[in-house]
């Protein structure tokens, strides 16, 4: 029989949980997901246990987060299935908000940081990181935990949330999980449920470039030529659109890049939109 698992979806009754474990004097970790688990998710909730006594695991697909003509209806979605999973890792609470718990009527306010938002993904998905801010930050005050981590597969993501959990003090500690990978080593998504056979082969491209990538700048040669290369040779590879691969600092995201850094990329196959990035 698959394992039973805890789960709360309102503020009050995820308040209420939490709170029994602080008066036990337990640490409590946090990962937020959309769902449609994989092992990508299941890797950051191997990191959190490292960091906390109890592990709170939240699933909520947030429309804000997606633009008009995106993926938010045809999104995965598969709840029964999550929660085998959860359960099967050890998460000891899953919050499953209803969009209009965390969006109740009038809701007005929105998190945005201008800074690390325009450019790279934000360009394409212009209020998309607004929509992760803003939920995220509902998230890490309606449960309070003391770390909460997130996958470098979305690396700009992961940099936007540091900074406004630094620049409005929100006491928790973000941890980032190294990009979980498949066999030919296309980063794990839940995305890629989305792609046909002859698409998947494709989309496992985007690491080798982004490895070559890599090796060129590590040998010296300059991130514009580099980043030329690169989206020929996505395009090359069968990716329809490429939105960017570009060269940038790895801690500011900064370009011309400072200090250690990282190649991004962002390309579709044929409707689907793959992210990837590496460190140099
Ligand atoms: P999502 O459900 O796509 O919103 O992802 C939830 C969390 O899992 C985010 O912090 C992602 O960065 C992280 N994540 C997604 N895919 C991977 C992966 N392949 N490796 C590591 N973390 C991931």
């Amino acid at each position: 029989m698959a394992a039973s698992i805890a789960t709360v979806r309102t503020v009050k009754d995820l308040k209420a949980e939490v709170a029994k474990w602080r008066e036990a004097g337990e640490t409590v970790a946090l990962v937020p997901t959309m769902g449609a688990l994989h092992a990508g998710h299941l890797s950051l909730i191997g990191i959190a246990k490292n960091h906390a006594t109890r592990i709170v695991a939240s699933i909520f697909v947030n429309p804000a987060q997606f633009g008009p003509k995106e993926d938010f209806k045809r999104y995965p979605r598969d709840e029964a299935g999550d929660l085998a999973k959860l359960a099967q890792a050890g998460v000891d609470l899953v919050y499953i908000p209803h969009t209009a718990e965390m969006y109740p009527r009038g809701f007005a306010t929105k998190v945005t940081l201008p800074s690390l938002t325009e450019d790279l993904c934000g360009a394409a998905r212009p209020n998309h990181f607004e929509g992760v801010a803003t939920v995220v930050t509902k998230l890490l005050l309606q449960c309070g935990p003391d770390v909460a981590v997130f996958g470098e597969k979305d690396y700009q993501q992961l940099q936007v949330i540091r900074r406004f959990v630094r620049d409005l003090d929100i006491p928790v500690e973000i941890l980032g999980a190294p990009t979980a990978r498949l066999e030919d080593g296309l980063a794990r998504s839940s995305r890629n449920a989305y792609l046909s056979e002859a698409e998947r082969r494709i989309a496992g491209r985007m690491n080798v470039i982004l490895a070559e990538a890599c090796a060129h700048l590590r040998a010296g040669d300059p991130a514009a030529r580099v980043e030329a290369a690169a989206v020929a040779a996505l395009t090359a590879a069968g990716f329809t659109q490429v939105d960017y691969v570009e060269v940038r600092g790895s801690d500011d995201l900064s370009r011309p890049a400072k200090g250690p850094k990282r190649v991004f990329a962002a390309a579709f196959v044929g409707r689907t939109r793959l992210i990837d990035n590496m460190a140099v």
